[in-house]
């Protein structure tokens, strides 16, 4: 596709967007399995390491196929966003390893001793950890508060000493929806940095940079591979002269690069996210009402349905309520155990964004290691089955939990 052929549909930038033709004509972007790149002459060498020749120069510093795929996420991140005089905005996205990995590049280039992190309950486990336990190591530490919470919220942003606001939304497992243009503006206010997990929307379902947000990261592990075959991360950033230097040196330094063929499995599967996601959706809202109206359910946490306390948030920045949701079992911890056995084609299984649908009781599984007081506290009761619904029949899931949950 010609850089500026006016697209005006989001599943042509999933196909087309980020794409660079290979010199070699290949169609699809090969997988550039090369650890270090050669030059012509020492004077070539040193213009790519002195930064006047563009070119790449060794993989953990970047790589086509890598490029490719960070430049589709970031397309798809802001297509038909536009800054104050209305131009189109720029982004800048590195792939990494992982999720994990892209939060740990945008933690350490932002934050230095003494700074603080506000932030929202029921995080990513993983996330939770990072900041509970490994930043406070670097006398970097987090408020974690309910910032569904406006007021608190601001109250807390004005007091001085927040350095960055982190959201996820819809936050893992809880479902639980954070205002992002509400607490962006706020957060501008006074100077903090605001950075979004979107890995449960996508960027088909909610664009975070349409707030405001510095930056996004994601998990690309999940809906944007689609089908389970890689780990993988992004962090993409809306200063892209910060990005293009000191965050791009720190990614380099800690090394949590991503690699060739994971980044192909990521590029295939991102030109399907708009069918994938729709049909996600479509399956979610069926099998919410299902569980909604069964006598075994105690509670349904989807954002979907009206009865959700973040519904009006959810549908005022998402474009559908997503894929995901939780429910919790009337019998608890035993209750989750056995219905999570009984299962025959819903896969017994953590993560998420696969074709296939995935259940898993984070009681017993996920955050077994958190003190059940603290789960409780974060929603993640005993009874709680966290469900990626997949792509499959929604006849055929709604039986097969029918016949769990009986
Ligand atoms: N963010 C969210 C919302 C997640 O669900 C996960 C993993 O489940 C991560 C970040 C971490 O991603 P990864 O497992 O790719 O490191």
């Amino acid at each position: 596709m010609e850089k500026n052929f006016p697209v005006s549909g989001w599943s042509s930038v999933a196909v087309h967007g980020g794409h660079t033709q290979d010199p070699m004509y290949a169609h699809q972007v090969p997988i550039y399995a090369s650890s270090t790149y050669v030059y012509d002459t020492a004077e070539q060498g040193m213009r790519r390491f002195s930064g006047d020749e563009e070119g790449y120069i060794y993989s953990r510093w970047g790589n086509p196929t890598m490029t490719e795929a960070a430049d589709k996420i970031a397309a798809l991140e802001t297509f038909g966003i536009k800054d104050k005089s209305g131009n189109a905005i720029e982004v800048k996205g590195i792939l990494h390893a992982s999720g994990m990995a892209a939060i740990s590049t945008l933690m350490v280039a932002t934050l230095k001793p003494g700074d603080k992190i506000l932030t929202h309950f029921s995080l990513y486990g993983g996330t939770d950890e990072l900041i509970q336990k490994i930043l406070p190591g670097l006398n970097i530490t987090a408020e974690i508060v309910d910032l569904r919470d406006l007021n608190k919220a601001e109250t807390m942003m004005k007091a001085g000493g927040i350095k960055m606001l982190y959201l996820e939304t819809p936050a893992n497992p809880t479902i639980q929806c954070v205002d992002i243009a509400e607490l962006s503006k706020i957060a501008k206010r006074s100077n903090i940095i605001v950075a979004c997990d979107n890995t449960f929307a996508t960027p088909y379902l909610q664009q975070p940079f349409r707030y405001e947000v510095d930056f996004i990261v994601h998990s690309t592990t999940k809906f944007l591979n689609g089908h389970g075959t890689a780990i993988g991360g992004i962090l993409l950033g809306r200063d892209t002269g910060l990005m293009k230097t000191h965050i791009t040196k720190v990614h380099r330094l800690l090394g949590g690069n991503g690699n060739p063929f994971d980044a192909f499995l990521l590029i295939q599967g991102i030109k399907t996210l708009e069918l994938r996601m729709e049909r996600h959706c479509h399956n979610a809202m069926e099998v919410a009402t299902f569980l909604e109206k069964h006598a075994a359910v105690a509670k349904v946490n989807y954002t979907g349905l009206a009865s959700h306390p973040d519904h009006k948030v959810a549908m005022k920045q998402m474009r559908h309520p997503g894929g995901m949701l939780s429910f919790e079992l009337k019998k608890g911890l035993q209750g989750g155990i056995d219905f999570m056995n009984k299962l025959k084609m819903c896969v017994r299984t953590v993560s998420l964004g696969t074709c296939d649908t995935l259940l898993s009781h984070p009681a017993s599984m996920s955050h077994a290691g958190i003190p059940k007081e603290q789960r409780h506290k974060y929603g993640i009761t005993d009874g709680l089955i966290r469900m990626n619904v997949g792509i499959e029949n929604v006849q055929d899931i709604i039986a097969d939990l029918e016949q769990a949950l009986g």
